[in-house]
C-alpha cells in the first residue's frame, strides 16, 4: 500500500495521498483509483514513479493487435479510429518510428 502522507516534491511541505480516475478514448478506457500525492502546502499534485508505473501497467493491457497491410511497396499499419482520435492524429501527420528491441517498435507523435 501506498503511505498516506508523503513531503512535497515541489516545496516540502505534506502532500497527502488522493485517488482519482482516469479516462482515456472518450470514456471508454476508465482506470479506477489511480493514485496521487497533492500537497496542502503549494496545492501541487504529483504522482511517484512507481504510481506512474502502475498505471503504466495497466494502460498496456489495453493495447491492440493490428495486422499489417500492404499498400503499394510498403507495408502499412492502420490505426483503430480510438487510438487516432485520443492522440489526435490526421492523415499525412508524421510520426516517428522508434525501433526498441526485436520485439516492440514505438510510434512517437511529434
Ligand atoms: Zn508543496
Amino acid at each position: 500500500m501506498e503511505k498516506e502522507k508523503i513531503k512535497c516534491v515541489f516545496c516540502g511541505g505534506i502532500s497527502e495521498l488522493h485517488q482519482e480516475e482516469i479516462e482515456l478514448l472518450d470514456g471508454k478506457i476508465i482506470l479506477k483509483e489511480q493514485p496521487y500525492y497533492k500537497c496542502k502546502k503549494c496545492r501541487k499534485e504529483f504522482v511517484t514513479s512507481k504510481q506512474m508505473k502502475e498505471t503504466e501497467n495497466q494502460l498496456n493491457v489495453f493495447s491492440v493487435t493490428r495486422p499489417i497491410v500492404s499498400t503499394g511497396r510498403s507495408l502499412a499499419i492502420t490505426l483503430p479510429t480510438d487510438i487516432a482520435k485520443f492522440y489526435k492524429l490526421k492523415k499525412g501527420e508524421k510520426v516517428t518510428l522508434i525501433p526498441e528491441n526485436k520485439h516492440i517498435l514505438k510510434i512517437k507523435i511529434c
